[in-house]
């Protein structure tokens, strides 16, 4: 039935009406919708599944493999809520088919051993283990089996869900929903539908909530997020284009006296890559043009002293520059080190954090507006409207990827068309990046000022650590450091606990090319590999306590964690260095900013709950000087996976093949530096996989804008609608 035009506007501009228009959200309904973050339809039909079960490759339980994820369906025997220490609860359900018996253990989900009873008929998706003689599950997928909940045909979709609002409820509102949306008109250009075979919008949201089979879903997920990144790129390409247009950017003077200086007061010769970059730096400077100049490199590749440099073109210009680090450790670090050729070089420096003291606070913030300092370091304090240089032409952000968009824009706007630079040590490939920040510039550092092959990683179980704290006593038996890193702080906290996920071999795999991407629907929550719950975590106060009362009583254990002062964090640090303190236990927060020559040991306790990127960033603490390094990483982990995925750390080195095995990369908010527009906006892309595909994005995107910038063409209204629905949805989640 071909559709009025004026239906197909009013389904269109039913996406952005309140969630309570659809059938059957009653206002409790809408609420409770609202704990999910769905306000509106569109909200409600973009709310895409996590995964899907597909029943037509059941097995049974027999059948099953153990260490392999599958999905079998069965019927609950008996459900048990159990509470094996007080504040730690579990529930424990039997499934039977006709073949055998399954036992799922689900952690933090105490609302199921209501939801579910003996009898129901259920579906369960997940790693099969074995243990006790019987084949188990942790965390799999449940989905009651049930005729009448709108799930079709032989695959269902699992939405992510709460308490309140069921997978199976939400399937059957999102179903209203697509009914109320019928016939809305597709904001993607047909000449990139037809180039790219993808589907029109409509029929990609049909099949990606309820598809007929996996490859339509695969099919709708590929057209969304093309669309998702198409409307990212346009987004970040016309903010550049206005950027460009708010004020003259600055020509540095790039061979001053402060630069000569500074650099002669360096203790060391720059890498080839560090000069390289530097060239590359200080010519952006040196051009009329405000420059973006992104600097990636591994930890310990000398990234710092870049800026450095940068700092002293402008202090040679007579200008500004604003350094901003994401923690009060690095911020205090970096003046450590820099500091002293800062002074040599006669630039004047002063440090701003949260910490600082008001009147000190007060006689920096007069120095920086009257421009008697050349270069303000400090960390988000910088952001704070006081801080009012009196010309900043230079702004720098170290590890940018742990700030969002909203801050890298505050920090830009206290100078008129600064320059920007960009450290981070997140491994992206060049074509990647790129694509991804559009007009930026690149340097990448691949050498290393030291020479680091002096490192060791090993991975253990719990019950071999002894060899982890027979390594420390050597090594302190040496007049050498050790650091023991903890997920947690105290025995309630999971602060810093960052847990990651699962990694399985077929994740890591990078398309080949955008048309023949393969994505598997198989990305189970981020509890599934841990088989052990929050309550048998080592947390740090604990470790040091009893590392100090039974393992290293003739040595001096210290703590550092974030729950500190950072009075007390500095304290502490100044401790380590000197040593006076021999055993540093702490958690991630020494990730960053730590740089203690004699400390040649790293036990990582629960490292199955580290990202591996972030493993390497802490490995990097050790082994940095001229003696040795040993990392040792200890899980309690039984599963089989988890030891699998820490084993890449003892196998490389390289940070860039190490965030290829890990979900942290995954995260599209942390590559986009861009926790904001990255969440929501790119639900669906999976940027290790999708490469090719945001390229093609990037490539469409900025034709679209050569050819029409400001998308007035007839052709690009739904497109430029969209743009301007998205900007708002932006804005308004910043402020809240
Ligand atoms: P990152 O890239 O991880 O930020 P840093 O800038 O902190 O690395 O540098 C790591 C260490 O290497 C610092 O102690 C720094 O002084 C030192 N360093 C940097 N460049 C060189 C070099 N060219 N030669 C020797 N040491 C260097
Ligand atoms: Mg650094």
């Amino acid at each position: 039935m071909a559709e009025a035009p004026c239906d197909r506007l009013s389904s269109t501009l039913m996406l952005d009406e309140p969630v309570s228009s659809v059938r059957q959200v009653s206002a409790q309904r809408a609420t409770a919708l609202a704990s999910l973050g769905i306000k509106t339809v569109r909200d409600l039909v973009f709310h895409f599944p996590r995964r899907y079960v597909d029943l037509s490759s059941v097995e049974t339980i027999a059948s099953a493999s153990i260490g392999q994820a599958c999905t079998v369906a069965g019927v609950i025997h008996r459900v048990q809520l159990k509470t094996p220490k007080p504040r730690f609860q579990l529930v424990e359900i039997h499934i039977v088919d006709e073949t055998s018996i399954l036992i799922v253990t689900a952690f933090r989900q105490p609302w199921l051993a209501r939801s579910l009873h003996e009898g129901m008929r259920v579906a369960i998706a997940g790693t099969v283990e074995f243990s006790y003689g019987y084949k188990r599950m942790t965390n799999p997928v449940i989905q009651v089996l049930d005729e009448s909940d709108g799930a079709s045909g032989m695959i269902i979709s699992v939405h992510p869900a709460c308490e309140k609002v069921s997978a199976t409820l939400l399937r059957r509102l999102i179903k209203n929903a697509l009914e109320d949306v019928s016939g809305l008109i597709d904001p993607m250009p047909v000449d990139l539908r037809l180039r790219f075979r993808l589907m029109s919008r409509q029929n990609a949201l049909r099949a990606i909530h309820f598809p007929t089979s996996m490859d339509e879903a695969r099919a709708a997920r590929r057209r969304l997020a093309f669309e998702q990144l198409l409307i990212l790129e346009l987004m970040l390409m016309q903010e550049s284009m206005q950027r460009s247009l708010k004020g003259t950017a600055c020509a540095h003077v790039i061979d001053g006296p402060h630069l000569q200086a500074f650099s002669e007061a360096l203790p060391f010769e720059l890498t080839l890559d560090q000069q390289e970059a530097l060239a590359s730096i200080l010519f952006h400077m040196g051009s009329p043009r405000a420059a973006n100049h992104l600097v990636l490199g591994d930890v310990g590749t000398g990234k710092t002293v870049l800026a450095g440099f940068a700092i002293a073109a402008a202090a040679d210009t007579g200008t500004q520059a604003l350094f901003m680090a994401p923690t009060e450790l690095l911020a205090r670090q970096h003046a450590q080190s820099m500091g002293p050729l800062f002074d040599e070089a006669g630039i004047m420096w002063e440090v701003l954090c949260g910490s600082t003291s008001q009147n000190e606070r007060d006689a920096i913030l007069a120095k920086l507006a009257a421009g008697t300092i050349d270069v303000l370091i400090g960390t988000h304090a910088l952001l704070e409207d006081s801080v009012v240089a009196r010309a900043c032409t230079l702004v720098i952000i170290d590890e940018q990827q742990r700030f969002g968009v909203d801050q890298r824009e505050c920090l830009l706007s206290k100078g008129e068309a600064p320059d920007a630079l960009y450290l981070t040590a997140t491994p992206i490939p060049r074509t990647l990046a790129l694509a991804l920040y559009g007009d930026l510039t690149l340097s990448y550092l691949k050498m290393r000022p030291h020479n680091q092959a002096n490192r060791s990683t090993k991975v253990l179980r719990r019950a071999d650590q002894g060899i982890a704290f027979d390594a420390a006593r050597e090594a302190l038996s040496r007049g050498e450091q050790v650091y023991v890193v903890c997920p947690l702080i105290g025995q309630t906290s999971s602060e810093n606990a960052s847990p990651k996920g699962r990694s399985s071999k077929k994740d890591v795999e990078e398309a080949s090319s955008f048309e023949e991407d393969a994505y598997e629907f198989s990305d189970i929550s981020i509890e599934t590999d841990n088989d052990y719950g929050e309550a048998d975590l080592i947390a740090a106060e604990k470790e040091a306590a009893h590392l100090q009362a039974g393992v290293f009583i003739d040595y001096k254990v210290g703590l550092l964690h974030g729950r500190m002062s950072a009075e007390k964090k500095q304290q502490v640090m100044d401790a380590f260095r000197s040593g006076e303190v021999q055993i540093l236990v702490s958690t991630t927060v020494i990730e960053v900013g730590m740089d203690v020559e004699a400390a040649t040991v790293m036990i990582v306790q629960d490292a199955d709950r580290f990202g591996l990127s972030q493993l390497h960033q802490l490995r990097g603490r050790v082994g940095r000087g001229s003696l040795p390094g040993q990392m040792f990483l200890i899980s309690a982990s039984q599963a089989p996976s988890a030891l699998e995925r820490l084993s890449a750390m003892e196998r490389t080195e390289d940070g860039f093949e190490l965030a290829g095995y890990d979900l942290s990369l995954r995260r599209e908010g942390d590559i986009l530096g861009n926790r904001q527009h990255g969440a929501t906006m790119l639900s669906l892309v999976k940027v290790t996989r999708d490469g090719a595909m945001i390229e093609a994005a990037h490539d469409a995107a900025a034709a679209m804008l050569e050819d029409d910038p400001l998308l007035t063409l007839p052709e690009h209204a739904p497109l430029a609608r969209e743009l301007r629905l998205m900007f708002k949805d932006a804005h308004v989640r910043q402020g809240g």
